[in-house]
């Protein structure tokens, strides 16, 4: 179920039941397909460790959402445990359209036609569904088909019809993405199409507020999805997917403005240097970590579980050493919307996350923040908040303090903890439940929702986390406060024996 609906008065849940928590902090994210919109599959994910719900816009028509949020939120219901709904929006990405046959095989060296006009039926045009792509590319232009797997030449523009030779041949499905490398033509749209402002609408309408932006360039672009809601009066998250040249480039701004970043690598790897993929996922995990905004590292973590009930050990690896990056959350896309085994491969994730989670402190410090925080430059911009962070993991490590409690408006204070990625828990309790649905991105914080008039509710909070049975009486625990009406962020820890 939905955090903000299964969360009643809390000491309501506490009489309803003992609480479990996962045995893994990092988040899984993912993507819903034919492979996994029904229910019954959803119910199985959820339990098998699914935090956030993916739905790419890019693919299927706003009824066939609706039903899957109907399913999902049916879903997590049944399940008992709190699922976040993201919105991926589809952006400016140049598209193949509806294949006649499906997959069409591409052969190396055969030429193939790819065309704006209609192609319906005609299984050997394949159609391109954006209507200037003939005046951006020309002969030599290298067109990447399927994150980069299928490869064409260009040799001739004629009208709406572009012919090219086949470099790398495969399987190409309908609706596939499509990069182009040379040609001179620039691709003069925005980050934020129609079509984004379309879904941002249904999201609103679906009761969501989660979106992720594909394409981002510049820190304008979040603020354009931001006064596109704020016309029908509502304020949105938004997750900036990194996959362009230009978002590398503008990557201080986009992530100060930003309240989420995906590590979108399958475009990524097409539009940067493939080989420059490991260096700048760990350079935005270390960006994203330092000013506490959630990161997801994304696409072909578990490729090959998409057919194989194993994945291969490069791909535990790669999961492994996200995780060991800082990463908040991973991602799964074709694994989970088409794949055979969707439950199976979130098992996997879960089960990849526990392991490495445990070895974390014996293995190294990762992108090692406690070490920027207290020398050099994090020093010399070191903020009140960073401070009662830092001494909060102090505290947590000195004392093997298990649980951290912060009541939070905005949801600042869980994340500035869990960018430390402590062996502690993070409980955020909050009343907003936009704050809530969010935390559902950060590593190791469970959040919950509080429907609660009073101004202090601490109380509330330490009697809940005792009936629930986290807690054994004589256990401390660190409380964060500074909700002060006006103030974001925490300025005082409390240091608690449960009694
Ligand atoms: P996509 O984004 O799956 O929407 O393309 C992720 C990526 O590019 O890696
Ligand atoms: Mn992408």
């Amino acid at each position: 179920m939905m955090v903000e609906e299964v969360l009643h008065r809390i000491s309501e849940q506490a009489k309803r039941k003992r609480m479990s928590l996962p045995d893994h902090k990092t988040k899984i994210v993912c993507t819903i397909g034919p492979a996994s919109r029904s229910r019954e599959v959803l119910v199985r994910m959820i339990q098998a460790g699914m935090d956030v719900a993916r739905l790419n816009l890019s693919h299927g028509s706003f009824d066939e959402h609706r039903e899957t949020i109907r399913n999902i939120r049916a879903a997590a219901d049944d399940a008992g445990l709190p699922v976040t709904i993201l919105i991926d929006l589809p952006g400016p990405k140049i598209r193949i359209g509806d294949l006649a046959i499906e997959p069409l095989e591409l052969h190396k060296g055969e030429v193939v036609t790819l065309t704006t006009a209609p192609a319906a039926g005609d299984p050997t045009r394949i159609p391109v569904e954006f209507e200037q792509f003939p005046q951006l590319v020309s002969e030599g232009s290298i067109i990447y088909l399927s994150d980069g797997f299928l490869q064409l030449r260009v040799n001739e523009v004629a009208g709406s019809d572009v012919r090219a030779t086949v470099i790398v041949g495969g399987p190409l499905l309908s609706r596939k993405g499509m990069s182009i490398v040379g040609g001179g033509g620039v691709l003069a749209v925005s980050a934020l199409t129609d079509r984004d402002r379309e879904c941002i609408d249904f999201g609103l309408g679906e009761g969501l507020d989660t979106f992720s932006i594909s394409f981002i360039e510049r820190p304008e672009d979040i603020l354009r999805a931001r006064e596109h809601a704020a016309r029908s009066g509502k304020t949105i998250k938004v997750i900036s997917k990194i996959e362009r040249q230009e978002a590398l480039a503008n990557i201080d701004g986009i992530l100060r403005e930003t309240d989420g970043v995906m590590i979108a690598r399958g475009d990524l790897g097409v539009q940067i240097p493939i080989e420059e993929v490991p260096a700048v996922q760990k350079r935005i995990i270390q960006k994203a970590n330092i000013l506490g905004r959630p990161v997801i590292t994304a696409t072909q973590m578990l490729m090959s579980m998409t057919d194989n009930i194993r994945p291969t050990r490069a791909e535990v690896t790669d999961v492994a050493n996200a995780i060991l990056d800082g990463t908040d959350a991973v991602m799964l896309s074709e694994e989970t919307s088409i794949g055979k085994y969707p439950v199976e491969t979130v098992a996997m994730m879960a089960k990849i996350a526990r392991s490495t989670e445990e070895k974390r402190s014996s293995i190294g410090p990762g992108c090692n923040l406690l070490g920027y925080f207290r020398q050099g430059k994090g020093r010399e911009k070191i903020t009140v908040n960073d401070v009662v962070s830092l001494n909060v993991i102090e505290a947590l490590d000195a004392l093997n303090i298990r649980f951290v409690l912060t009541p939070t408006r905005s949801g600042i204070t869980p994340r500035n903890i869990s960018r430390f990625k402590p062996e502690a828990w993070v409980l955020a309790f909050t009343r907003n439940p936009s704050t809530a649905k969010f935390l559902a991105f950060s590593y190791g914080v469970r959040p919950f929702l509080i429907r609660s008039e009073k101004e202090y509710w601490h109380g509330a909070i330490l009697d809940a986390i005792r009936d629930w049975g986290l807690i054994e009486p004589g256990e401390r625990v660190v409380l964060t406060e500074g909700v002060s009406p006006g103030r974001e962020g925490t300025d005082s820890l409390i240091i608690l024996t449960v009694d």
